[in-house]
C-alpha cells in the first residue's frame, strides 16, 4: 500500500499517458528529468503494464552494476514478484533472470556484449538506455549499436526496436540531433537548496568535510540526514571510522549518528541499508561516491556536503597507460550533487571549495570515450563488423586513441592489417569470448602454453573481483599477521593466488574468512567468476593444465598481457614505467612495501593521487621479457644483466 502511494506521488506518474502515447507513435524517445522523478523505476513498469514485454524483453541499462542490482530489487518489490522472475538483472558474471523475466536490468557493458551474439538484439522489444548523461563508453557505443539494430530490423520487416534514452538534466540537444528526434521534458519536483561555499581554499578537504559535518550535527534537527560525496572506498571507510569515533567520544549529550558507506565494492546487503530510515533521535549520514549523484536516490537527505572530487579512470594514448586519478568534478556534477539535498524538502548544500574555485571546474564532464582506453571497445566493434573509423559515434574519440588501441590490439595478436583495414584475428575472436579486458583474455589464451591454466584462471578471477582483504582499524596488526601467512616472496599476484587457492580448498568458508580477515563475498564471487572463465576455456578447447609449484610460469605468462605494465627501479627508489615513463612508488598495500625492492616489476594498475602508486606488483626477471615478448623487449631497451 505504502509503496503504491509512493509510486503514485512521483512526478513521472503524471506523464504516464503521454509517455505511452509517444512510444507507440515513434521508435525513439528522449526523456529528460530531474534525478529522483521516477524515470528508472517507473518507466519500465509502465511499459511492462502496457504489454511491451510480450514479444521481447524490456531492457534497462545502467552504467554501474550496483545501480542495476539495487534498482532491480526495488522494482521487483514494487511489482510484488520474486527477484529474477518477472523482474531480474544481469551484470557481468552474475545473471539473476529466468525464462519468465520480462523486465531485465543490466549494465550497459552487458548489453554491449549481448549485441555480439545478436546484433539485431532480437531478445528485446524495448531498450532503455538510462543515465545517458553519464556518457560511459558502453552507453555511447550502444547508441550506435541500437540505432543500427533499429535500421536493420526495419529492413528485414521485423518488429520495431523501441529505444528510450533517459538522462538527468543535461545536454539533451546533443542526443536529439544524433537520433533525429525531439526530447521530452518531465516536470520535476524539487525544493530550493541553499548553497554554502567554503570562504577560503581548503588544503585538506577531508578535514574540512568533517568539521562541516559536526557543525551541521550540532546545529540542525536530527532528522535532517546528511549525504557526503567522497571519492572511493578507502577514503569513505576511513572517514566512517573517524565519524563514529568522534561521535562516540564527544557527543554523549546530543543525538547519535548512524553512518552508512555507499560505494560499488560494498556487499549488497550493506548497500541497501542506507535506504532505510534512521532510528528516531539519530542522524543518518551517508558517505557515497558519485553513485549517489544521479543513479540512486536516498530518501531523507536534507544536507549535502560536497568535497568536489571524483575518481576517474583516465587513459593517455601518449603514455599507453590507464590511470586512476582523483580529479575535480565538473560544474554540472556540482549542481547535481547540490540537488540531492532538495528531494524531500528544502535543503542545504555545503561545498568545501570556494565559489572562485568552482569557476575553474570544467562545465561538463568529458565523455568517457574521449578519455578512455578503447581496446575492448575497438575489438568488440570489429567483431560486430563495424569499422571504428566510420562508426557513428555520438562524440568521435580522438584518432590517436583509436590508433593506440589498434596498436595495442595488434601487439596482443588480436587484430592484423591495421593499415589499410584492420581485421580481427582468430585469436582476437577468442579473446572476445571472455567478458574481460583483452590484456587478461590474452593471459588465459596463452596460459596453457605456459602450463599454468589452472593458476591463471584463478588469478584472473581474483583480479576481476573487488578487494578480497578486509582491513580493520582496531585489529590492524592481527589482520596483517593473518594476511602475512599467504605472502609470496615474488609479489602480490602470487599472494592473491595463495589466498584464493586456500579459499577454494576450505569448507567452512565464513569462519575461515573471518579468522583470516578476508572478504567472503568477494572471494565467493571470484569462485563463480572462475567457474565461468573455465567454461569458456573448455568451450575453446584450451588445455586445462597446472604448473604445480613452478610459479615462474605464472609470472612469465603475466608478461604476455601486461607487458605495458613493466616498471624499473630507479636510484632514488622510485619506479619508472617502461611504457609511458611514469614515476611511481609501490602501493602501501603491497607485500613489497617498505621491504625488498625488486629491480623489475609488473603491476596491475597505476593510481595517481597526490602520490603515484603502482598497485599489485610482482617481481620479474628482465631476461624473461626477451623470451616471452621479444617484440616488446626490442622496443623497450630493458637492460639485461648478463
Ligand atoms: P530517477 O531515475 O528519475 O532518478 P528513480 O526511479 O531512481 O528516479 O527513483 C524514484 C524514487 O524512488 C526516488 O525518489 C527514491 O526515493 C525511490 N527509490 C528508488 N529506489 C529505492 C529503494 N531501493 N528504496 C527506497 N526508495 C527508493
Ligand atoms: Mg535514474
Amino acid at each position: 500500500m505504502q509503496l503504491e502511494q509512493q509510486r503514485q506521488a512521483l512526478p513521472v506518474t503524471g506523464c504516464k499517458k503521454r509517455l505511452l502515447e509517444e512510444i507507440h507513435k515513434t521508435d525513439t524517445l528522449l526523456i529528460m528529468g530531474e534525478t529522483g522523478s521516477g524515470k528508472t523505476t517507473q518507466i519500465p513498469q509502465f511499459l511492462l503494464e502496457a504489454g511491451f514485454g510480450k514479444k521481447g524483453m524490456i531492457a534497462v541499462t545502467q552504467p554501474r552494476r550496483v545501480a542495476a542490482i539495487t534498482i532491480a530489487k526495488r522494482v521487483a518489490q514494487e511489482q510484488q514478484c520474486q527477484l529474477g522472475e518477472l523482474v531480474g538483472y544481469t551484470v557481468r558474471f552474475e545473471d539473476c533472470t529466468t525464462p519468465k523475466t520480462r523486465l531485465r536490468f543490466m549494465t550497459d557493458g552487458f548489453l554491449l556484449r549481448d549485441s555480439l551474439a545478436d546484433s539485431l538484439l532480437r531478445n528485446y522489444s524495448v531498450i532503455m538506455l538510462d543515465e545517458a548523461h553519464e556518457r560511459t563508453v558502453s552507453t555511447d557505443v550502444l547508441f550506435g549499436v541500437v540505432k543500427m539494430a533499429q535500421r536493420k530490423r526495419k529492413l528485414l520487416n521485423l518488429d520495431p526496436l523501441k529505444v528510450i534514452v533517459t538522462s538527468a538534466t543535461m545536454d539533451i540537444d546533443h542526443f536529439g540531433q544524433y537520433f533525429g528526434v525531439k526530447g521530452m521534458y518531465l516536470e520535476g519536483r524539487t525544493h530550493p537548496v541553499r548553497v554554502m561555499h567554503a570562504k577560503e581554499s581548503q588544503s585538506d578537504y577531508l578535514h574540512a568535510t568533517l568539521v562541516t559535518l559536526f557543525e551541521i550535527h550540532r546545529n540542525t534537527p536530527s532528522n535532517h540526514d546528511v549525504l557526503i560525496f567522497l571519492t572511493g572506498q578507502e577514503e569513505i571507510e576511513a572517514m566512517a571510522q573517524q565519524i563514529r569515533q568522534i561521535a562516540k567520544t564527544n557527543l554523549s549529550s546530543i543525538a547519535g549518528v548512524r553512518v552508512f558507506p555507499l560505494y560499488a565494492q560494498l556487499p549488497q546487503n550493506k548497500q541497501l541499508e542506507c535506504f532505510l530510515p534512521a532510528p528516531p533521535n539519530a542522524r543518518k549520514i551517508v558517505l557515497a561516491t558519485n553513485i549517489a549523484e544521479t543513479s540512486v536516490t536516498i530518501p531523507g537527505i536534507r544536507c549535502v556536503i560536497d568535497a568536489g572530487f571524483v575518481k576517474r579512470r583516465i587513459y593517455s594514448p601518449a603514455t599507453g597507460l590507464d590511470i586512476l586519478r582523483v580529479v575535480r568534478i565538473s560544474q554540472a556534477q556540482a549542481w547535481q550533487r547540490c540537488g540531492r539535498a532538495g528531494r524531500d524538502a528544502p535543503g542545504t548544500c555545503y561545498r568545501t571549495y570556494t565559489e572562485q574555485e568552482m569557476k575553474s571546474f570544467e562545465k561538463m564532464p568529458t565523455p568517457e570515450i574521449l578519455r578512455s582506453n578503447l581496446c575492448s571497445t575497438v575489438l568488440q566493434l570489429l567483431a560486430l563488423g563495424f569499422d571504428c573509423k566510420r562508426f557513428e559515434f555520438l562524440d568521435k574519440p580522438p584518432a590517436e586513441a583509436l590508433d593506440a588501441a589498434y596498436k595495442k590490439l595488434e601487439s596482443l595478436g588480436a587484430i592484423q592489417n591495421v593499415a589499410p583495414k584492420p581485421t580481427i584475428t582468430v585469436l582476437g575472436r577468442k579473446m572476445n569470448r571472455f567478458p574481460i579486458d583483452p590484456q587478461y583474455s590474452k593471459l588465459l589464451l596463452t596460459a596453457s602454453q605456459f602450463g599454468c591454466m589452472e593458476e591463471m584462471l584463478s588469478l584472473v578471477a581474483v583480479l576481476s573481483s573487488e578487494n578480497i582483504y578486509v582491513s580493520s582499524v582496531e585489529k590492524r596488526e592481527q589482520a596483517a599477521l593473518a594476511h602475512a601467512k599467504f605472502h609470496s616472496k615474488h609479489g602480490d599476484h602470487l599472494t592473491l593466488l595463495n589466498v584464493f587457492s586456500a579459499f577454494l580448498k576450505t569448507e567452512k568458508i565464513k569462519l575461515w574468512c573471518h579468522d583470516n580477515f578476508l572478504n567472503t563475498r568477494n572471494l565467493s564471487y571470484a569462485r563463480d567468476v572462475r567457474k565461468q572463465l573455465l567454461d569458456i576455456a573448455e568451450h575453446l578447447n584450451l588445455p586445462i593444465n597446472s604448473c604445480g609449484d613452478n610459479f615462474d610460469q605464472v609470472r612469465k605468462c603475466l608478461l604476455m598481457g601486461l607487458f605495458d605494465n613493466i616498471a624499473e627501479l630507479q636510484r632514488d627508489n622510485f619506479y619508472l614505467t617502461i611504457t609511458g615513463r611514469q614515476r611511481a612508488k609501490i602501493h602501501p598495500s603491497s607485500v613489497f612495501h617498505g621491504k625488498y625492492r625488486p629491480e623489475y616489476i609488473i603491476f596491475s594498475e597505476i593510481v595517481l593521487t597526490e602520490k603515484n602508486f603502482l598497485r599489485q606488483v610482482t617481481e620479474i626477471s628482465p631476461e624473461w621479457v626477451a623470451e616471452v615478448v621479444p617484440n616488446f623487449a626490442h622496443l623497450s631497451r630493458i637492460k639485461v644483466s648478463t
